[in-house]
């Protein structure tokens, strides 16, 4: 498990390259640092998986995912966890476990078997079972390490002529991000229910996305909101029929 990614220090050992120094920080890389790296745009890499983490943690127990966010930050930042965060004394027992069965473990996807009882409680009445749920937890939480790994790949084989191109298209993209934003009503609930998803997220977090999926997203947001633009216009048309057709009357009265 330790030598799972030739990192730098390994691949110093097998002459491979002249120092084991890090491509994005310039610290010695060791397997851990895939993840405790702290070099230029580490840092909303980590929050955007974090995110796609939460929202399938946000159907388990909330004790379970505070659980899991301050493991995965306690070992990005190099820290001993803040256990006192979880008050359910089996899902902080479980923790506990996680962390000294191997600090490395829950970044590389590895979960302790302490949490399947716990997550076959809250499943419970549902056809849901408890392995599956946490396999898709784990194939989440291995995405960060594998994205901050891709990046440190970039970074190391200096893919800048493409890393200038996506940048260019990133940035495109960002501009029509923003201007889908300006667009989404006040209140997203003058949306049809089956859309409403579409705009749950911050322009943040979407702008973190990879570009196909935003060109996705501008895509069928675009037509969304078409869709609500057009009601608008109609009601805007039938609001100033209405108001022609009073003032006549009035008129009429009048004359
Ligand atoms: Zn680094």
């Amino acid at each position: 498990m330790a030598h799972i990614c030739p990192v730098g220090l390994i691949l110093e050992r097998r002459k491979e390259r002249p120092t084991s120094e890090c491509p994005r920080c310039k610290m010695v890389e060791t397997n851990v640092h895939i993840v405790t790296c702290q070099g230029p745009d580490t840092n909303p890499k980590f929050l955007t998986a974090m995110e796609t983490i939460n929202e399938w943690l946000d159907q388990g127990p909330p004790q379970f995912a505070i659980a899991i966010n301050e493991l995965l930050r306690a070992n990005r930042e190099q820290r001993e966890p803040n256990w006192h965060l979880v008050s359910d004394d089996m899902i902080q027992t479980t923790m506990k476990q996680q962390w000294t069965m191997s600090k490395l473990a829950l970044q590389w996807g590895f979960l302790h078997k302490g949490w399947v009882p716990i997550i076959t409680e809250h499943l419970k009445g549902t056809k849901r079972s408890a392995p599956k749920w946490l396999a898709i937890l784990s194939n989440r939480i291995w995405e960060i390490t594998e994205d901050l790994w891709k990046h440190r790949n970039d970074v190391e084989h200096g893919n800048e002529k493409a890393n200038q191109l996506s940048s260019a298209q990133h940035r495109i993209l960002d501009e029509q991000i923003d201007r889908i934003y300006t667009r989404i009503p006040a209140s997203t609930r003058l949306l049809p229910m089956t859309t409403r998803h579409f705009f749950n997220r911050s322009k943040a977090w979407r702008k973190n996305r990879k570009l196909k999926e935003k060109r996705k997203w501008i895509r069928d947001a675009d037509v969304v909101l078409r869709g609500y633009e057009d009601i608008g216009n109609r009601s805007r048309t039938a609001r100033n029929f209405e108001n022609y057709f009073s003032a006549q009357t009035r008129n009429d009265i009048d004359d």
